[in-house]
């Protein structure tokens, strides 16, 4: 825990991620974003049946490893992880083996588990698993700020310009370690967006649904969001702290079949305290948002029942929930990310169909990620944003700005 700990630049939820870190002692800096140099390191390194965000992540590392100043001994790697069934749950054992055939043995790797809701690290685990939730929650708050804003701002780049700023002053107040300072943070938002230039028009709001690093990671999903706004779209994006409190239900779920009480009371209180965090971080900002509150994953696992039975959990349990919470607000059409071989992913493209039927036929669009630049991507968009401006006028609800 004295050494250097080395965040992957997932999402901009990063920034705060590694400022909470370093307010418990511990010496956190966020890797670089993934970009084609960590894509092609990674394909070089790795068999080509690995996930796309396989790839991406063992070049961050790489490319880490080969900075000027690197000392192996003094690093450790965060790669968080999972019980499975999917790839995650092997990227640590994945990292191991590249790590000490490149003659890092020394570099250690840390792994929260996503089975024990990520019960934290270090010396203050329980704290800081906490200041780390109010930076994504911060994060996620400000993102939709940002996606809610930008495709109607005036003065092209101010919103993201914007955006970045608050990024950074949540992290510097994270930081500090106080709560109020960070809702201090979001107050300035609620002034600072609700200034902003804004010319409000018609436009279809698409639900982003998919594999977490996927949406989240602009570089690997080669900038979708930008590009559903450049064509007159707004998007909406699931959000992190959905899987968060995704893992929260799941640990829920098993300390009940196990008859663990004293598991499932934790676990409970640990989620009452997260659910009053995220309030006070929403509260200054909630008039400024149309998509201010989460659906509780309870209730997307209900929307899942008719096809999938949510203790079979995986992120297919989440994208299928979400993707009819999202048509169920009135959304005008479901964009479904997955990388290529993505086995909850593909799930849920088995699974789209019958959900599309039962939805009156949202417009629905899934796009495979391969590693490959996606050429004909715009076409199918244009295609997509002019049925769902189609489905929109059909439900007789318009586009919606
Ligand atoms: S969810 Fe899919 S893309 Fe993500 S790690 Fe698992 S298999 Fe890979």
């Amino acid at each position: 825990m004295t050494k250097t700990i080395y965040v992957p630049y997932m999402a901009d939820h990063a920034v705060p991620m590694a400022a909470a870190m370093r307010h418990y002692g511990l010496n956190a800096v966020v890797m670089d974003e993934p970009d084609a140099e960590s894509l092609a390191i990674g394909q070089s390194l790795c068999l080509g049946k690995e996930c796309l965000p396989c790839f991406t992540c063992v070049g961050d590392i790489v490319k880490q490893s080969r900075k000027p100043g690197f000392n192996p001994a003094n690093a450790t790697l965060f790669m968080p992880t999972t019980g499975g069934p999917c790839r995650f749950g092997q990227y640590r054992a994945l990292h191991r083996v590249l790590l000490d055939e490149m003659g890092l043995q020394a570099v250690d790797i840390i792994s929260p588990t996503a089975e024990n809701s990520y019960q934290g690290f270090g010396e203050h685990p329980v704290a800081l698993r906490l200041l780390i939730w109010r930076g994504v929650v911060g994060a996620d708050l400000l993102r939709k700020l940002r996606y809610e804003h930008r495709p109607y701002e005036v003065n092209v780049g101010e919103t993201d310009a914007l955006y970045y700023e608050l990024l950074y002053a949540l992290a510097d107040a994270i930081e500090t370690g106080s709560g109020s300072r960070a809702v201090g943070v979001m107050k300035e938002a609620a002034r600072r967006f609700s200034a902003l230039s804004i010319h409000r028009e018609a436009r279809p709001i698409i639900g982003l649904v998919g594999e977490i690093y996927l949406r989240a990671n602009d570089f690997t999903n080669q900038d979708i969001v930008r590009r559903i706004e450049s064509l007159g779209g707004e998007v909406w994006v699931a959000t992190l702290m959905e899987w968060l409190y995704f893992t929260n239900y799941g640990a829920l779920s098993r300390a009940r079949m196990a008859g663990d009480a004293f598991d499932w009371l934790k676990t409970q209180a640990a989620d009452l305290v997260q659910r009053r965090i995220e309030h006070e971080m929403l509260k200054p900002v909630a008039s400024l948002l149309r998509n201010a509150h989460e659906s509780p994953v309870s209730a997307l696992m209900e929307n899942d029942r008719p096809y999938y039975d949510p203790v079979l959990g995986t992120e297919s349990a989440l994208s299928i929930g979400k993707a009819i919470d999202f048509a169920k607000l009135g959304l005008s059409g479901i964009l479904h990310v997955l990388p290529l071989n993505c086995m909850p992913a593909t799930t849920v493209t088995g699974i789209a169909p019958k959900v599309r039927q039962d939805l009156d036929r949202i417009p629905w669009l899934d796009i495979t990620y391969d590693a490959q630049a996606i050429t004909n991507i715009n076409t199918r968009l244009e295609a997509f944003i002019y049925q769902a401006r189609e489905y929109g006028r059909r439900r007789g609800e318009g586009a919606r700005g």
